[in-house]
């Protein structure tokens, strides 16, 4: 029996006269895998359930924070808790400290951080803090990462904007993306020869240390260790963008498990525990350049929100207390679900190519391997689109789109791998490669 997404349906054309594209985030609308998205109307542990009573099993865990599962009880009474106090006061709290703990906790290389509401913002504030402490205009990134979209990370980016295959955003002036490289991700040469070429201008290099917005992609062995020799040689500051990685593929981020010390690291999703919460932090000496000690200005009415930090604190209480326990079961769980839909892929004659950190996999509808967003973009779209669709009607929402990181969480356990493992032997019994 097809899905009936009839309320969904309503929802969506009413939605569609008041937002454009009927979203507030352009991935939601499901461009690139076709259909109508179904409107959710709560979700608990490992599921999401929509307007017309349908469940879902969730792979995309509101795109990477609800590592806990939804309506984790721990976060949700300490949201109610700080909602009776009320939600916001505009001034500083104990709470903010508490969560800045409880990071530096966990992100050693963080001496210092500054709490904000948005991934975009975090990184926008983290390369104009890096402009700012070393008086250098220009920035590297890498293609097929996402930064959020502040005008100088718009260029070739990943996420939403390879999902709708644009170079990059109308009404970022040239003079603007001027000043951003991109190179391609896991190649050290090329980063070489950008340094050579602009000597003492390049500011910073930010890179997602594990690429999750060209689907995942893990970095070579070596590669970060590369970029921390050649960012040091050559006077600019690395920035980890670990607003995807960070608290995700080990408590402490990639940075952990690579053993990489960035200068500057920026941090969302899981940080807040749902809520609008992201940050930047590192070395304490770079973090000082910001305003009111130093010259870089940034400010939030609503940074170090009062409910982000109750969130937050309640999700990092439990990560950290339960550390032991919680990795190597995501990695157990996980492995099981990418790995066993792997083999189903080799036996149904499907091209699949599977990338995996931790809990953060992709399927690649391709037979080649992934290591950069070139090779991601070679895989077939349209088969994607047509297994997401057949998954979708089983039951299991996995991020629409090729260009995505699929997310499991501490909800999902044997059940759950038997429900995915079934829908997709069905699903890719009818893709073609
Ligand atoms: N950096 C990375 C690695 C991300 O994955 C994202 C969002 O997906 C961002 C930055 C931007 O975060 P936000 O959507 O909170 O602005």
């Amino acid at each position: 029996m097809p899905l009936n997404l009839t309320e969904s349906r309503k929802l969506q054309h009413r939605a569609e006269q008041l937002l454009p594209g009927g979203v507030d985030s352009p991935v939601r609308a499901f461009r690139a895998v076709g259909g109508d998205p179904p409107f959710i109307t709560h979700a608990e542990g490992a599921y999401l359930y929509d307007a017309d009573g349908n469940r879902y099993l969730d792979y995309f865990g509101s795109w990477g924070p609800m590592i806990l599962g939804h309506a984790f009880p721990p976060v949700v009474q300490a949201i109610q808790q700080a909602a009776t106090r009320s939600a916001s006061f505009g001034a500083s709290t104990a709470a903010e400290s508490d969560l800045a703990e409880l990071v530096r906790r966990c992100v050693p290389s963080i001496g210092k951080l500054r709490f904000v509401s948005s991934g975009t913002e975090a990184c926008m504030t983290a390369i104009r803090l890096a402009r700012g402490f070393t008086g250098r205009k220009f920035v590297i990134k890498f293609e097929g990462c996402y930064h959020g979209h502040s005008d100088a990370m718009l260029v070739k980016a990943g996420s939403g904007v390879a999902t709708l295959g644009i170079p990059g955003s109308a009404g970022v002036p040239e003079e603007t993306a001027m000043h951003t490289i991109a190179l391609p991700f896991n190649d050290l040469e090329a980063i070489r020869a950008a340094f050579v070429a602009r000597p003492q201008e390049i500011a910073c290099v930010i890179v997602e240390p594990v690429v999750g917005n060209a689907g995942t992609i893990p970095p070579n062995p070596g590669y970060l260790e590369g970029l921390r020799a050649l960012t040091r040689e050559h006077g600019a500051l690395l920035i980890l963008d670990e607003v995807m990685t960070g608290f995700r593929v080990s408590l402490g981020g990639a940075q952990q498990l690579y053993n990489i010390q960035p200068d500057l690291t920026t941090l969302g999703k899981i940080i807040g525990g749902g809520l609008p919460c992201a940050a930047f932090g590192g070395r304490a000496d770079i973090m000082d350049h910001l305003a009111p000690v130093g010259p870089v200005y940034q400010a939030g009415t609503l940074s170090g929100n009062p409910l982000a930090m109750a969130a937050g604190i309640a999700t990092l209480n439990e990560l950290i207390a339960r550390e032991h326990e919680i990795y190597p079961a995501l990695e157990r769980t996980t492995a099981s679900i990418a790995e066993g839909v792997s083999k189903i892929a080799r036996e149904s004659g499907v091209d699949l190519t599977t990338n995996r950190v931790g809990s953060m996999f992709t399927w690649f509808f391709t037979a080649q391997t992934v290591t950069n967003y070139t090779d991601a973009a070679k895989s077939n779209t349209s088969a994607f689109g047509h297994f997401h669709r057949a998954m979708l009607e089983a039951g299991v929402w996995l991020p629409p789109s090729q260009y995505e990181a699929a997310f499991v969480s501490t909800a999902h356990g044997q059940r759950e791998i038997d429900i995915t493992l079934e829908a997709a032997r069905k699903a890719l019994a009818t893709v073609t490669t």
